[in-house]
């Protein structure tokens, strides 16, 4: 039985309340106790408190001291395209030049140069890259990771991306690469993060439905998807939601439909990425069909928005990927929150579009563009986060009996991991009660 303390944070951001996703006013209680202390066991938070009380019993316990520090639960980002080859320079050059996303898409960039690379990387090599990502995302503080694919297109490179996402989750034990990039500390923090757990948790979404392959029409990828590629997922247990790209140019919404029914007959969760380009309904679509998150809304209008609220999905809203689009067409954020929508934030980190894995840049985003409030933001990238993941019974908060997820950052107001953007204020990151980074 191991056990560990960590005592005197100046802010420890507990995020306890209802056990379900907040809304409205909820967003902005955090449940800060200052001087705060958590006693863990096994992984699990067993007592959470001021530190005085926590200090009482502390047995055998390692301490750690998070004086002048802010302790958070590891950020859980709900959206992400974790596994690719390569990047997309040329792309963001073009872009920076005043190319669109969609001439860019005409000319032989977007999506399908990322997936000519990825269908030629092996899995080991694509796994090494994933590794890579998932470090960085570790150094901004985000522990669970949901993940798609669709950089594939075929049976076989969908199921590898997918696979890959599968050894991650496997190979949760310290990795060279994640040891390298270790953060230095002065902290009084005696773990030995080289025998640790590594690598954040992965939640795998089967995106095949991400693009068109060359060479296809919408309607016969499509039943392709449906009829090779669904089933294989499902049977090798590779993914629990299924996700599609509705959109002009995509996938319309009689077939993203049609996707979405195959998937949820299989006992797959449903996601989708929608109203990001164009309002096309995208969003009653995903509340007819009862996801679990509709995702982008960048377009979405107050029937969009009602419909997702009567549905109860909660809405993923990205705004790295508008900002790094060069928009300034953000989601209606406010108008989300007050009509009840648990609206979550994450980084939609991908090669074209968000190429960042940094939660605390989106918070940033979201109350700069969005007017969230810091604290709004914070609940949006934990606790309402990972109930969106299906995981919000063990992660988001930190509450006794929940899984020791959890970060320390360097500074003493949780205001300030939304206000000084562009600079990691991570100090160190814990999964299950070990010290990972
Ligand atoms: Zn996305």
């Amino acid at each position: 039985m191991t056990s560990l303390a960590v005592l005197r944070a100046s802010e420890l951001v507990t995020l306890s309340g209802p056990k379900r996703p907040r809304i409205g006013t909820e967003l902005s209680s955090l449940g800060i106790i200052r001087n705060g202390g958590i006693l863990i066991r096994d992984g699990m938070i067993e007592k959470i408190g001021p530190t005085d009380e926590i200090e009482k019993n502390l047995g055998d316990a390692e301490i750690i001291d998070a004086r002048g520090r802010v302790v958070l639960p590891g950020f859980v980002d709900a959206h992400t395209h974790l596994v690719f080859a390569g990047n997309r320079l040329d792309d963001f050059e073009r872009r920076a030049r005043g190319e669109t996303y969609e001439q860019i898409a005409k000319a032989g960039g977007g999506i399908w140069s990322t997936v000519e690379k990825t269908r030629a990387a092996s899995e080991l090599d694509l796994l090494a890259q994933a590794k890579n990502h998932a470090n960085w995302f570790l150094r901004c503080g985000t522990t669970t990771i949901e993940a798609k694919s669709g950089y594939g297109l075929t049976v076989e490179d969908e199921l590898k991306i997918l696979r890959v996402m599968r050894q991650l989750n496997a190979s949760r034990r310290a990795s060279d690469g994640i040891r390298e990039s270790r953060i230095p500390s002065k902290a009084p923090v005696a773990i030995d993060a080289a025998e640790t757990e590594a690598a954040p948790e992965i939640v795998p979404t089967f995106l095949g439905a991400h693009a068109i392959p060359r060479g296809m029409s919408p309607d016969e990828y499509l039943e392709f998807v449906i009829a090779e590629m669904l089933p294989r997922v499902a049977v090798e247990k590779l993914a629990e939601f299924c996700d599609v790209f509705c959109e002009r140019g995509y996938f319309n919404i009689d077939q993203s439909r049609k996707i979405l029914s195959a998937a949820k007959k299989v006992g797959l969760s449903l996601r989708g990425h929608v109203d990001q380009l164009t309002n096309s309904g995208g969003a009653k679509l995903l509340a007819d069909m009862g996801a679990t998150t509709a995702d982008h809304l960048e377009q979405t209008d107050e029937q969009g928005i009602a419909a997702l609220k009567k549905a109860n999905v909660q809405p993923v809203l990205l705004p790295g990927s508008v900002y790094a689009l060069g928009s300034s067409r953000y989601p209606r954020a406010r108008e989300m929150i007050e009509a009840g929508l648990a609206v979550v934030l994450a980084t939609d980190f991908n090669p074209g579009s968000s190429p960042t894995p940094s939660m605390p840049m989106v918070l940033s985003l979201a109350c700069t563009q969005m007017k969230m409030s810091p604290a709004e933001a914070i609940t949006a990238s934990t606790v309402n986060a990972a109930y969106s993941v299906n995981r919000g019974d063990k992660i988001g908060s930190l509450e006794i009996g929940k899984l020791a997820n959890f970060v320390i950052f360097d500074c003493e107001d949780s205001r300030e991991l939304a206000y000084w953007f562009g600079m990691p204020l991570t100090h160190s990151v814990f999964v299950k009660g070990e010290r990972v980074l």
